[in-house]
């Protein structure tokens, strides 16, 4: 059969290149859709310094470039592509990258998850430029100065928690007054001295100039989600942490997925709920979300697709 394979994995980040590199040297020929963002998450982060084996640390994107040869050197072949559709009703699947149709027996999906931003377009205009959805990325770039943090969960909490150690002033805004995060999480944050809640609020826009091709944030203006009213607030940057989706919108319907959208896999296994389709990495897991965790589950996933294979006669 054309484009048949034992093996195909979507998605390139730490999961999808660990499958990748244990599925290539157990001889399974693998192939890896990359995706819109090959290397996944890590290529738009700086210094990772909590990826053992690294002890003074690497650059996200270069952790990922390492992988990438490390896994090709094995015979897996990463193709920047992206999936657009895929039949799981059955055997052999079927991925098509858009005209393109390829068949696999066995299909392992490690799409990831991808950070939540607020949808208004000055929100765009100063992405990298004030605007971050990755305080872990980006907070060090803020030393000595102010910042929003925006959202109301445990990684608001977390990252503004994070971010006083660069900056003068944090603020939280969070759009009620109840806070979703932990109890523990937001007394931390009440406690730290460097950081100011606004509840009840939303940015309605970043403000910010643009001089000579530089673009900066200076403020935001905010709206009372009670009264409609609204109001500034300077500021130097401003940090998204309202969640991440998974990426799974081309699954829908055919997998089984939380309310959220994250897959269901068997516990303490990377089994979905459809035979020989496999899960590894963020786009299973809403709470660890590591690069270490990811790549750990994308070791058992193409040990559970070896296994899953010789069973059925197909490795
Ligand atoms: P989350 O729990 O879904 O919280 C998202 C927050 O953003 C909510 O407060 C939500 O407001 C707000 N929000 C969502 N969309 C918004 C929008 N368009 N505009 C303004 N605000 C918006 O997400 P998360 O904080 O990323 O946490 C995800 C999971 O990871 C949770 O299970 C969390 O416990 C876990 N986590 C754990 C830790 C830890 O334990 N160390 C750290 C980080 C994350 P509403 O509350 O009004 O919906």
């Amino acid at each position: 059969m054309n484009n048949h394979h034992k093996l195909i994995i979507i998605g390139s980040g730490p999961a999808g290149l660990t499958a990748a590199l244990y599925a290539a040297r157990a001889n399974l020929n693998p192939i890896v859709f990359e995706g819109l963002q090959p290397g996944g998450q890590l290529t738009i982060t700086t210094e990772v310094e909590n990826f053992p084996g690294f002890e003074h640390g690497i650059q996200g994107p270069e952790l990922m470039d390492i992988m990438r040869k490390q896994v090709m050197r094995f015979g897996a072949k990463p193709e920047f592509k992206i999936v657009t559709e895929v039949d799981f009703s059955k055997r052999p699947f079927t991925i098509k990258v858009d005209k393109e149709v390829y068949t696999s027996d066995a299909v392992i999906i490690s799409t990831g998850a991808s950070a939540k931003l607020i949808g208004i377009e000055s929100e765009q205009t100063f992405m990298g430029y004030g605007v971050s959805a990755c305080a872990t990325c980006d907070g060090f770039f803020y030393k000595g100065l102010k910042v929003l943090v925006v959202g109301g969960g445990d990684t608001a909490m977390e990252e503004a928690t994070y971010l006083t150690r660069f900056a003068e002033e944090v603020t939280i805004i969070h759009r009620r007054d109840e806070f979703r995060a932990s109890k523990i999480m937001v007394e931390r944050a009440q406690k730290n001295p460097k950081i100011k809640f606004i509840t009840n609020a939303v940015v309605k826009e970043v403000l910010g100039k643009n001089e000579n091709g530089k673009k900066s944030v200076t403020g935001a203006l905010l709206q009372n989600t009670k009264d409609g009213s609204t109001f500034e607030v300077k500021t130097d940057g401003i940090f998204v942490a309202i969640g991440h989706k998974p990426n799974t919108d081309i699954f829908k319907g055919q997998l089984d997925m939380d309310e959220t959208g994250y897959l269901k896999v068997k516990p303490g296994s990377t089994y979905t709920s459809i035979e020989g389709v496999f899960a590894a990495g963020d786009v299973a897991d809403k709470t660890y979300r590591q690069a270490i965790t990811a790549a750990g589950t994308g070791c058992m996933a193409a040990l559970d697709v070896q296994r899953w294979l010789e069973e059925h006669e197909l490795a």
